[in-house]
């Protein structure tokens, strides 16, 4: 089983990583629910343990052990080759029996045919900002298996906001809660895609029983099944069934069940029944919080990568609401700098990131600055575009200047254009006066800040 995990953590972490970090531990043995492992040093023990002991500890639960915690002991025996020797299995798992449910979570060992779950997708590492509190809260309230209020539990958002996640994050919860529930999460289309085999091999019977018998059932991206006949028919029973016995479901869509035209009408119902509850995109603090949140694990790893002082939060500003793309964006602004060996600035951010940064910006038009702007400053927009120079118009102006300069990828003449400038060097003029201004005037600065915000939003 260390073997398979041992397989899997090269997957997860990296074969830098694992290499450095994982190839030297040695399985000692399980006992009482805790796996031991032998490490060389004390620092490599205590280091394993903060930065791996999760990931660890929840691919041993992935590969069926029952575990929950894992521990490190220095025995100087143990070093780099010792890991490549064939470690003997770990003993079976022992049933918890010190966690027995309230609720009617049962207990059982065969293989649920789910997906796996990802190690790195759990509550730990969910930062939770305003656009996901709520889709938190409840995710938070249904993981701990207490009751069934909430059933079922609909998330729904744009892509990349993180349903996934917090959906694993709920089976990594009620597992470590009821180690012996039976959790089945899986997409829709992988529900699809078993139901249509079940019915080539004619044993639907199977299919019906398994699906009925587990005790919280997660579907993701449930959009995929909308306008599939057959298989909404069997998830429609399905559902129906588990909800009829208090069992827990949880389901994502791209989009409110109003809002899915192809969603059986009865579907639909049922789904607003439950707790139904959006992600909505991301702002600005979140964006930069899941930066600061991965970028320190990343750090971590890499401790000769340096980052100057602003970079996260350009970051922050520049993309997309997608946290994926957030994401994508510093991993490999990090392999990047790891390969240059250079200090991550915001110059270098703009080299390596130059596609993204050009793709996200076309969030924010010259027209909405200006139309910002003047909702802000109160004043018309014939005066913003305007030539007058009076300070009531004129501030506002460079206002706009600055801020279609660091928040769009037009040129001084095209913003020029807009703004009643001569040529690029009013803009020019314009942008630097800000400049200087909020580095003296903390009223300019917050103005600044505050239009930035309500531009992001
Ligand atoms: P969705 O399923 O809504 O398309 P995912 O759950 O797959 O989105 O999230 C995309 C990526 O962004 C994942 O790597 C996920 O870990 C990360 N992510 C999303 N939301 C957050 C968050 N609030 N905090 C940290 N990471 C997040
Ligand atoms: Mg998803």
């Amino acid at each position: 089983t260390w073997g398979q995990v041992r397989g899997e953590l090269l997957k997860s972490v990296g074969e830098n990583n694992f290499s450095a970090w994982i190839d030297p531990i040695v399985f000692d043995r399980l006992d009482a629910r805790t796996a031991r492992f032998h490490v060389p040093t004390n620092f490599f023990g205590s280091w394993v343990s903060q930065n791996y002991g999760d990931v660890i500890l929840r691919h041993l639960i992935s590969a069926g052990v029952g575990v929950d915690r894992v521990e490190f002991t220095v025995d100087s025996g143990a070093s780099r080759q010792a890991g490549n020797r064939n470690v003997a299995p770990p003993a079976q798992p022992v049933e918890a029996a010190s966690l027995r449910p309230v609720s009617n979570l049962r207990t059982g060992t065969e293989e649920l045919p789910g997906a796996t779950l990802n190690p790195l997708y759990t509550f730990d590492n969910f930062i939770v900002g305003k656009p996901n509190e709520l889709a938190h809260a409840a995710a938070r309230r249904v993981a701990e298996g207490r009751d069934v209020t909430f059933n079922p539990l609909f998330l729904y958002g744009g892509v990349g906001l993180g349903k996934t996640h917090l959906m694993h994050a709920i089976a990594w919860d009620l597992r470590a809660r009821f180690p012996g529930a039976r959790i089945l999460y899986l997409s829709a289309e992988q529900f699809m895609y078993r139901f249509v085999r079940a019915l080539r091999e004619q044993d639907t019977m199977t299919f019906k029983q398994i699906f009925r018998s587990v005790d919280v059932l997660m579907v993701d991206d449930v959009q995929f099944i909308a306008g599939k006949t057959s298989t909404q028919e069997e998830f429609f029973h399905t559902f129906n069934a588990l909800v009829e016995e208090g069992k827990q479901i949880i389901i994502s869509g791209d989009r409110a069940p109003v809002d899915m035209e192809e969603l059986d009408a009865r579907i639909a119902s049922r789904l607003q029944c439950g707790l139904v509850v959006d992600l909505h995109p991301t702002d600005y603090e979140l964006r930069l919080g899941v930066l600061q949140h991965k970028a320190e694990q990343a750090m971590a790893r890499n401790p000769q990568i340096r980052m100057a002082e602003g970079v996260l939060e350009f970051m922050a500003l520049r993309i997309s609401t997608n946290i994926r793309v957030v994401e994508g964006a510093l991993i490999r602004l990090f392999a990047f700098a790891d390969l240059v060996r250079r200090e991550i600035t915001i110059d270098l951010v703009q080299d390596c990131l130059a596609d993204i940064l050009k793709s996200t910006d076309r969030r924010v038009t010259l027209d909405q600055i200006i139309k910002t702007c003047c909702e802000y400053y109160k004043i018309r927009q014939n005066d913003i575009t305007g030539t007058s120079r009076a300070r009531a118009v004129a501030r506002p102006r460079q206002m706009a200047m600055y801020l279609s300069k660091s928040l769009t990828s037009r040129s001084y003449p095209e913003i020029a254009r807009k703004l009643g400038g001569r040529d690029h060097t009013t803009v020019l003029y314009g942008v630097r006066k800000i400049e200087e201004l909020m580095a003296v005037d903390s009223q300019i600065a917050e103005d600044a800040e505050i239009l930035r915000r309500m531009l992001e939003a």
